[in-house]
């Protein structure tokens, strides 16, 4: 059962200090869910002083034990993924075997960040003089404010929470307020599995106004943002200012190229899947499809084969392919787009519609006859919409996936080695996934470029940003 969602200040759960709420909406239903606790200034007093204290702790406190209790909260959270899987289902929308996906994979992120932890080694550089040693220490930055959206409540909070915790900081959260109780239910299991009050600390609120206090804050020393390009630019600028460091894990516009001599039922396969994930509420979703001239017609037949075929329903229905969008702000971000696609002469291959008038859900959708001018072409739609785009040549498939400022995802389908080799060298992306979909698995890199934002959220790159380097020279007397 859903019920209402409380702060995690100092190891204790409780209501916002000046009692004020906010309502959690089903998105399948448009019905209240519950309330979640806002909070307000005093609040964020309260988690700044108990992350400070949770960071002397927390820091003190040895790789070894900090690995265990880590393992501890991944074991707690793989035998609640179930019931907190339906929680996110309820509150957020997607498909119950994607909320229990999810689930498996943040306890791997958990579990991989554990063993990061007991190998954060530094280095010993050697010295020109005898008798002196040159240490390259790793300390943890101090404590972290790590803000997270609402399209993977658990996934997107899992990795900075885990790096963090890893490196031996501190973290005060600001979660997903349209999906909480998944993402409380992660904080739930690492209080649960041992670490110490103040370590983690779980705020919601109005996001503006805890970024505005969090960021310039002198105890916070490291900020991690996941959401659009236009906050992430807002925020990296506020903390350049004073002098934090960030993460930023911004906007996408994957291009999927798609050569003459690849395999168009696997391709079209895998990427169909891929695009209606989350009803494409994803980052590194595929969204322009560019599609060589000779397979142009065959990929675009079979993809919006597949894209007609989905089962579009309530997450919590056994047979559902994909559910809702998330919030109704999707639903007119979708209407806006395709309207002024079709009024500058796209075609609707499929999909383009609201389904029904109770909840959030829209057609898969297949866009053709596109041109540069279209929004839909330039801004992320982060949502069920394929971009069909043909192409003739090399060069100019490369010139139109480097076109626009975002550089996040990408994709290749080709079965020339020469062919792939040359894609992954010339499209500038963070990640490029090719023949398949292998892309956010924990112990490899997770970033973007460009707008798409600064680090990585995996990998072993992903501690080393919550980590200052710190050098040492010692000589003998
Ligand atoms: P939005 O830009 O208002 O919010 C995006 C996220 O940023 C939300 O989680 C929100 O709480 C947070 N946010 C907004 N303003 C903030 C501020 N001043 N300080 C701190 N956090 C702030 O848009 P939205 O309608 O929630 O989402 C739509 C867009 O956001 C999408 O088009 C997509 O580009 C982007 N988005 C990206 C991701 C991702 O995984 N990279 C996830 C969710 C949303």
């Amino acid at each position: 059962m859903y019920s209402d969602v409380s702060l995690f200040i100092d190891g204790a759960w409780g209501p916002a200090a000046a009692g004020r709420t906010l309502t959690v909406l089903n998105p399948a239903t448009g019905e209240p869910l519950g309330t979640l606790a806002h909070a307000d200034r005093g609040d964020l007093d309260r988690a700044l002083a108990a992350a400070e204290r949770g960071f002397h702790t927390w820091r003190k406190v040895s790789a070894f034990e900090r690995s265990k209790v880590m393992r501890k909260a991944a074991a707690i959270l793989r035998e609640r993924a179930d019931s907190i899987a339906r929680l996110m289902t309820m509150e957020q929308g997607k498909p119950l075997a994607e909320a229990k996906g999810e689930l498996g994979v943040a306890s791997d992120v958990i579990e991989w960040f554990a063993e990061e932890a007991r190998r954060a080694y530094g280095r010993v550089v050697p010295a020109r003089a005898e008798g002196v040693y040159q240490l390259v220490l790793k300390e943890p930055v101090g404590p972290v404010a790590a803000f997270t959206p609402w399209n993977f409540p658990i996934n997107q909070a899992v990795r900075k929470m885990s790096a963090a915790l890893a490196a031996g900081c501190s973290i005060i959260l600001k979660g997903p307020e349209e999906t909480p109780a998944s993402c409380a239910e992660l904080v739930r299991a690492y209080a649960d599995a041992g670490v110490p009050a103040g370590v983690i600390n779980l705020v919601y609120g109005t996001p503006a106004e805890i970024s505005e206090y969090l960021i310039p804050h002198p105890v916070i020393r490291k900020i991690s943002f996941t959401g659009s390009t236009a906050v992430g630019k807002q925020l990296s600028a506020l903390a350049g200012l004073h002098m934090k460091r960030v993460t930023m894990e911004l906007g996408g516009h994957a291009p999927a190229i798609v050569f003459d001599d690849a395999d168009i039922d696997q391709a079209s396969k895998i990427l169909a899947a891929n695009k209606f994930r989350n009803a494409g509420q994803v980052c590194v979703s595929p969204t322009r499809f560019l599609v060589q001239e000779k397979v142009y017609e065959q990929f675009v037949d079979k993809f919006t084969t597949i894209a007609k075929g989905l089962k579009v329903g309530d997450g919590l229905a056994a047979d559902t392919q994909m559910g809702p969008l998330a919030n109704e702000r999707r639903i007119t971000a979708m209407e806006g787009f395709i309207a002024d696609a079709t009024q500058k002469g796209a075609e609707v291959k499929t999909g383009g519609k609201r389904i029904g008038n109770k909840g959030n859900f829209f057609e898969p959708t297949v866009l053709t006859n596109l041109n540069r001018d279209m929004r839909v072409m330039n801004e992320e739609p982060f949502g069920p919409l394929a971009l069909m785009v043909p192409f003739r040549e090399f060069d100019e498939v490369v010139a139109e996936a480097n076109r626009l400022p975002f550089g996040l995802a990408s994709y290749a389908w080709t079965r020339s080695a020469k062919t792939a080799t040359a894609v992954a060298a010339a499209v500038e992306a963070g990640m490029m996934s090719i023949n398949h979909h292998g892309l956010a698995l924990p112990e490899v890199p997770f970033g973007g470029i460009k707008d798409s934002g600064y680090g990585s959220e995996g990998g072993l790159e992903a501690m080393e940003a919550y980590f200052n380097t710190k050098f040492v020279t010692q000589a003998s007397l």
